[in-house]
């Protein structure tokens, strides 16, 4: 290991010989830029090379910083583009349901179908918009940046400032996050103490919302699906006859020999208008879409339903893996003092306090704040607010 610790130092000096070597060089130019790298640099390795801490870790962590920062910007800057992405699909979608799968719901559903329709699938886009929104806008929550009373487990190596328990760093943010849980590209920010509801309320009423689009367009797309294959058929050899389905077009081919009565060469299929292929294709990519997020964002949504059932957050789910890991090794067990029982776990997610909260605070829109300020987490389950409901 000191050996690999001593290759990288000679190599870091050899590279900034070299850089120094371009700096007197271009001396005559304005290389102005080009000597403050090199004096840094210079910096950098003196404070490893004098360091009786260095090791190979913090070299490698050195010679890495680059590339942590370009993938950190990379990320922050394709949040925006992913929030944008968000958006976009999901007004496709809405563009789509509204002006193919609605009127067809409404002109041949009976009555009550046609209400649950309307009240389901409103609901279900009102939760979705609004937990979307304060998932995005909420700040996820950070400790104090001056020295104050609130417990703290180890001091933030990039902040200097004390971490309470369950807080960690964002080098996304680039600043500490109060009981973490990771940095979601999708909603350009962290998932926090403070957002954490949202994110999670935002993707279990997502994946209903594309569950329950999915559910109610497979007819429309095996229609859809079948008109379009059909067409293509009777496109490289003329054979079939024309069915029409509700409101829209479909083609079962059949072999020459089954077709009776006057020629079916003699009924060609009526050419698809522009406005019929726009219908089919539109059905076809609501199916697909809403069906692929379905199965992704349901997986997504099921593990972090597990997480918090246990207590735990994603990060903490690897570090309680370890340490449990560790314990068991000297004979111990591991016990994670988040964990307040499955139940409450999810009572102090949603901020439940009474039975009443579970439709006002969980199936209805709420800006509610969570459970404690995030820097203390000394609840339990014996609590008079935890076992009265
Ligand atoms: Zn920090
Ligand atoms: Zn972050």
């Amino acid at each position: 290991m000191r050996s690999w610790t001593w290759f990288l130092l000679r190599v870091m000096r050899l590279f900034l010989r070299w850089l120094r070597l371009c700096a007197w060089r271009g001396r005559s130019k304005p290389s102005k830029k080009l000597g403050e790298v090199w004096s840094y640099s210079r910096l950098l390795l003196r404070s490893l090379y004098f360091n009786s801490l260095t090791n190979s870790d913090v070299v490698l962590d050195s010679l890495f910083e680059p590339v942590y920062w370009l993938v950190d910007n990379l990320t922050r800057w394709f949040g925006v583009v992913f929030v944008c992405l968000v958006i976009v699909l999901t007004t496709s979608i809405l563009i789509i349901v509204y002006s193919c799968l609605l009127p067809v719901v409404v002109s041949t559903y009976p009555m009550p179908w046609v209400v649950w329709h309307l009240c389901y699938g409103h609901w279900n886009l009102v939760m979705v918009i609004f937990h979307y929104y304060k998932a995005t806008t909420t700040p996820p929550g950070y400790p104090p940046q001056t020295k104050c009373d609130t417990p703290s487990v180890s001091i933030c190596k990039k902040c200097i400032v004390p971490k309470p328990p369950r807080t960690h760093h964002c080098s996304i943010c680039n600043r500490c996050i109060l009981k973490m849980d990771h940095h979601c590209p999708w909603l350009n920010n962290c998932v926090g103490h403070f957002n954490h509801r949202y994110f999670f309320s935002f993707c279990l009423f997502m994946t209903l919302g594309c569950v329950y689009c999915s559910i109610s367009s497979r007819e429309m797309f095996i229609d859809a699906y079948t008109a379009i294959e059909n067409f293509r058929s009777v496109d490289e050899e003329p054979q079939g006859v024309v069915v029409t389905g509700v409101g829209l077009l479909v083609y079962s081919v059949l072999p020459p020999e089954l077709v009776t009565g006057q020629s079916y060469y003699q009924t060609p299929p009526p050419p698809f208008t522009f406005k019929d292929k726009m219908f089919h294709k539109s059905v076809i990519y609501l199916w697909v879409l809403t069906s692929s997020v379905a199965i992704a964002l349901g997986g997504l949504t099921l593990w972090h339903a597990v997480l918090i059932t246990r207590g735990e957050t994603s990060i903490e789910r690897h570090i309680n893996c370890k340490e449990a890991q560790r314990l068991k090794a000297k004979g111990k067990v591991f016990r994670n003092v988040h964990h307040f029982g499955r139940i409450n776990n999810w009572k102090v997610l949603f901020g439940v306090e009474k039975r009443s909260h579970w439709l006002t605070r969980v199936l209805l829109p709420s800006g509610h704040a969570p459970y404690g300020d995030g820097l203390t987490w000394d609840w339990s389950p014996h609590r008079r607010d935890m076992v009265a409901i």
